[in-house]
């Protein structure tokens, strides 16, 4: 595995952790790493309420990467509940696109941390619904 991975594995570790924020809300159930092109690294909790107000952990760090300027993705790591292995949604998945609709083929994701495995979001997700 790349330093890169584990360096992106540290940064979702060091925000992780559920915390009750509220009667209504949670939040750290799930956490996620970005990179953006540039190199840096932006990370998210999940956020969860009683209705449908919260977001996935994977797209609050993608909202970081924007709010600090930066568009582009270059890998995403996810750290869920049953410790490292899962795919981002698809309401994650779409963000993504929307975002890089010519080259989010190329976003590379951790899939399984524990055994190394990455995949492109080409794979995940090969055909676009508006493209
Ligand atoms: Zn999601």
């Amino acid at each position: 595995m790349d330093n890169i991975w584990i360096e992106m594995h540290e940064a979702a570790e060091a925000v992780l952790g559920e915390k009750t924020i509220s009667e209504y809300v949670t939040a750290g159930e799930v956490s996620a790493a970005v990179r953006s092109k540039s190199g840096r690294i932006y990370t998210g909790v999940c956020i969860d309420t009683c209705s449908t107000l919260g977001i996935c952990a994977e797209r609050n760090a993608v909202f970081n990467m924007i709010t600090n300027g930066e568009y582009e993705i270059d890998r995403v790591l996810c750290i869920p509940p049953n410790e490292g292995k899962g795919a981002p949604c698809g309401a994650c998945r779409e963000l993504m696109v929307q975002l890089m609709p010519e080259k989010y083929k190329d976003i590379e994701i951790m899939t399984d941390y524990p055994n190394d495995r990455v995949m492109k979001l080409g794979e995940l997700t090969p055909e676009w619904w508006i493209g």
